[in-house]
């Protein structure tokens, strides 16, 4: 089965890492919740920064440090239209998804959250939007609650609801990292909003696959990783209401986000650069406005539709596989193309070992989040996910390498 929304193979054929001649069948890539390949023009824009006009940011008075001051800033700017937000100084780069949210947790979290407030969560965030919260609770002597699920991993919205009344804080993802849930943030921001809470959206596993309109959405802070869209890793963004940012402390001090220092004190620096201290990933910043520009060609929405595609075939043909238990949403547009599964009582590192020997990479565990896999009852599972270089060939590949596992291994 053939998708036909993508040109596949000339979308492979951009990404050195399909055509490196290595020993054993060629790589079938379905492990694009974990990160993302790299197009050529990602890498060559490394290159060109190291080669051509390498230098720090912000400081410098001579040409090449112009180039990348220049160049750094344009960055930020693909970043704010990309995801349609109001403005640049809202847009923060930092490491990571995780280190977004633990800026918002530590910085805006420890100056205004305090003993008795409620942080409202959900049983399927990620680790990385589960501990920061925790640490933050036990630290202010605060309470973390989590909005539940039904069987099929969506979210129970009238449990949410109910628990977000008063809340101090909201905190969710946009598309769940295991099950693919795909939340209804807008809803959930405007009913968090009405209560007065802080609204925080993890937005790791959506801004890479699906038209993201953060004005629209309307929340506090959203926070995504570069290198699970095409980028390096090493690059992450936290948007930021504006009221918010300025009513918050720096979270890292030192240089850059200063604008003076004296014995007696510093000042801080203007948005965004308050909360980027010391020497940025400039290099990779840049390369990660290649991958924006390289994404924008395609179009998110006919990523979004590729990625529909690929589910609804993984979704239909995965479940007729002996013994294969399929986990999340069953109907495909109300996911995103994160396929998680158990076959039979095989490990799933031992369906992942079965599957590595056909070429076919996928992820084996509990993928970071825990919680949510307890509340399934099972320990672990094997975990597909697809982008914009998979096609219907690849999830062939996929049941066919579970058929075998299930063979293998099975009793
Ligand atoms: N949230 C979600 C939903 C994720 O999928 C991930 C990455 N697996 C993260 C947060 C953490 O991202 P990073 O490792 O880039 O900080």
């Amino acid at each position: 089965m053939e998708t036909e929304i993508l040109d596949v193979e000339k979308i492979k054929a951009d990404f050195p890492i399909f055509s490196c001649k290595s020993p054993g069948p060629p790589l079938v890539y379905l492990d694009n919740a974990a990160t993302s390949q790299k197009p050529l023009v990602v890498i060559r824009a490394l290159e060109d920064f190291y080669s051509t006009y390498n230098s720090n940011i912000h400081r410098g008075v001579y040409k090449i440090a112009e180039r990348a001051t220049a160049e750094y800033e344009r960055a930020r700017e693909k970043v704010r239209g990309f995801v349609s937000a109001p403005s640049t100084e809202e847009i923060v780069f930092t490491r990571n998804t995780t280190e977004s949210l633990n800026l918002v947790a530590q910085s805006w979290g420890r100056k205004f959250v305090s003993r008795g407030d409620r942080i409202v969560i959900t049983l399927l965030e990620h680790h990385s939007n589960i501990v920061p919260w925790q640490e933050l609770a036990k630290e202010k002597k605060a309470q973390v609650e989590f909005a539940g699920i039904d069987k099929e991993g969506n979210l129970d919205l009238e449990d949410f609801k109910e628990k977000v009344v008063g809340a101090k804080v909201v905190a969710f993802t946009h598309v769940s990292n295991v099950l693919g849930t795909l939340n209804p943030v807008k809803e959930m921001a405007k009913v968090a909003r009405r209560e007065g809470a802080l609204v925080v959206i993890d937005g790791a596993q959506a801004v890479p696959h699906m038209p993201v309109d953060i004005s629209d959405i309307g929340c506090d802070f959203y926070a995504f990783s570069a290198h699970k869209m095409l980028g390096p890793t090493g690059v992450g963004v936290l948007y930021g209401r504006r009221e918010r940012l300025e009513e918050m402390p720096p979270f890292l001090t030192g240089g850059d986000m200063i604008s003076e220092v004296h014995l007696s004190g510093a000042v801080w620096n203007d948005l965004p650069w308050k909360f980027e201290a010391g020497t940025s990933n400039i290099a990779d910043v840049i390369a990660f406005g290649a991958a924006l520009d390289y994404l924008s060609n395609i179009g998110m929405s006919a990523v979004r539709r590729h990625e529909i595609a690929l589910t609804a075939q993984a979704l239909d043909e995965l479940p007729k596989c002996d013994g294969v238990k399929v986990y999340g949403p069953s109907n495909p547009e109300r996911r995103g193309a994160v396929i998680p599964f158990n076959v039979k009582d095989i490990h799933p590192h031992d369906v992942s070992a079965v599957l590595d020997g056909m070429g076919i990479a996928v992820r084996s565990g509990y993928h970071c989040a825990q919680p949510l896999h307890e509340w399934f009852g099972i320990p672990s599972s094997v975990r597909a996910s697809f982008y914009i270089y998979n096609k219907g060939e690849d999830v062939d590949a996929l049941v066919e390498g579970v058929r075998k596992a299930g063979e293998v291994f099975g009793r």
